[in-house]
């Protein structure tokens, strides 16, 4: 990416004093006339002062810079960066649904209620649950709301020594994080050589303390559970629920439904799994569904339909509360109802077969350069590794810089913890065998260079804005401000 224009420094840096971009007149009246004296400032407004050519080119040369799933493929592990149609984000910034009033009344709302309404059943039906709650605005506000209900559920049973949630370490990190945060004991189980769950350990784990074993499905390193029914009978009859982190519900979807292998609650990635990439941190929306009986928790206020009309249910007594304002972040919901709507049956089934075949294409077609950790059929990605025997100087920060340089998105990397040098590759359902081959070929080059010039693989990347970066000091050291 050659670039005449300095793009790597900021505006301010560009300021000249006096240049301006547009004339503004002279207000009528002074500040020091309408304003107490102790509002005034002080010192002089530190503001870049730039012509409007000097804004425009600033801008769109930073825009340029982007690499993003418009412009380069995106095999973000654990994220689903996949195609996005341009027409729901049309839809969903149509004035009908961004001018409305967050506080109107339901009767002058009745097209986004009647969303919500059946994005909920849609979602209900896709998964064999109850019914949805779409206020989580992620999927980790959604495992939290998913621990609120199981913890207002025990409640409700007087069972107050339900504290614990059990988390394998085979699950997404926020998982622990969000079973923290809902006030309880994290209580980790060591997953088999396999790499799926422990029947033993978790079998040791489990107890009258209890409240919630939170599955990762399918798990960080991409495989399914295959003895889910026989976890979810263990689960329950400890007396305990089970939750599924549906995140990425497309490897999934169409194929199996979560509440028949035993989930009680779960949450989807809407962001993930129907349109909308992950990116950026958001918005998102982490829908959380429940199975029947626990309706009831779920946060208030649900939408119902009667008469014709749609409107906001009765509070409920068990609810949980509110885990956000308004609606929720309504146009990702209008996103995956589009996406919905528009697919029947058989292509939701599609969206999973695409994505377990194109993962389990690259794992394949890379098995002698850079293996699965697991090897074995895995679902929508596939976690490699480095044989650190062939290129001991090689590290997986190495493979993914010199990525960049041959024009693709790096895939996670060093994520999941469990797996050493691990390249997280996910390549989802909406790309196509020949970028797929391209991406191959990329890696086999990198191998090659690895094996016999290890050394040219440290300097990447070359052709990127940015090039190789202190990474040490950047998460020591964040100094973010600006100095002259
Ligand atoms: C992305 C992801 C999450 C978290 O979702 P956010 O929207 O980033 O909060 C949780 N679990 C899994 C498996 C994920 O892939």
């Amino acid at each position: 990416m050659t670039n005449a224009y300095p793009h790597n420094i900021l505006s301010i840096e560009k300021s000249v004093k006096g240049r301006r971009g547009v004339k503004v007149c002279t207000p009528s009246c002074k500040a020091e006339n309408i304003l107490p004296s102790k509002y005034l400032r002080k010192t002089e407004i530190n503001l870049p002062e730039l012509s409007e050519f000097d804004t425009v080119r600033h801008f769109t040369n930073l825009s340029r810079l982007n690499f993003c799933l418009d412009t380069h493929f995106y095999p973000l592990g654990s994220c689903t960066m996949k195609y996005n149609p341009k027409s729901y984000d049309i839809l969903s910034a149509l004035d009908n649904f961004t001018s409305l009033h967050p506080a109107l009344p339901e009767a002058n709302a009745q097209g986004t209620l009647q969303i919500i309404y059946e994005l909920d059943n849609m979602l209900a039906k896709i998964t064999g649950l109850s019914a949805f709650t779409l206020q989580p605005s992620a999927g980790a506000h959604g495992e939290f709301c998913g621990a609120l209900i199981a913890r207002a559920y025990h409640a409700n049973r007087k069972d107050k020594v339900r504290t614990q949630i059990i988390v394998p370490d085979t699950a997404h990190g926020t998982n622990p994080a969000t079973a923290a945060m809902a006030g309880c004991e994290v209580v980790n189980i060591k997953s088999a050589q396999n790499g799926k769950v422990d029947l033993n350990e978790l079998q040791k784990a489990l107890s009258e303390k209890t409240a919630l074993v939170m599955l990762t499905i399918p798990n960080t390193v991409g495989l399914f559970e295959e003895d889910i029914l026989q976890i979810a009978d263990m689960v329950h009859r400890a007396g305990a629920l089970l939750y599924m982190d549906g995140a990425n519900l497309n490897a999934l979807i169409g194929l199996v439904k979560p509440a028949d292998m035993g989930v009680d609650i779960m949450h989807i990635n809407l962001h993930k799994t129907l349109a909308t990439p992950h990116g950026g941190g958001g918005p998102g929306a982490g829908a959380v569904g429940v199975r029947q009986g626990l309706e009831d928790f779920l946060p208030n206020p649900r939408v119902v339909y009667k008469d014709g009309k749609y409107s906001f249910a009765k509070k409920s007594k068990l609810s949980i509360g509110k885990m956000k304002s308004f609606y929720g972040n309504i146009s990702i919901l209008i996103r995956a109802y589009c996406y919905l709507k528009q697919l029947d049956g058989d292509t939701l089934k599609d969206i999973a077969k695409n994505a377990i075949i194109n993962a389990n294409y690259v794992r394949v077609k890379l098995k002698n350069y850079f293996p699965a950790f697991f090897d074995t059929k895995c679902m929508h990605e596939c976690v490699l590794t480095i044989d650190k025997t062939k290129m001991p100087t090689v590290k997986t920060l190495d493979i993914a810089k010199n990525l960049l340089d041959k024009g693709f998105h790096a895939p996670t990397i060093y994520f999941p913890l469990i797996v050493p040098e691990a390249l997280m590759i996910e390549p989802t359902e909406t790309e196509n065998k020949q970028v797929l081959d391209k991406f191959i070929e990329a890696l086999k080059d990198i191998y090659n260079k690895a094996l016999h010039t290890p050394d040219v693989l440290h300097e990447a990347p070359l052709n990127c804005p940015v090039k190789r970066i202190d990474e040490v000091s950047a998460a020591r050291e964040p100094n973010l401000r600006w100095t002259k």
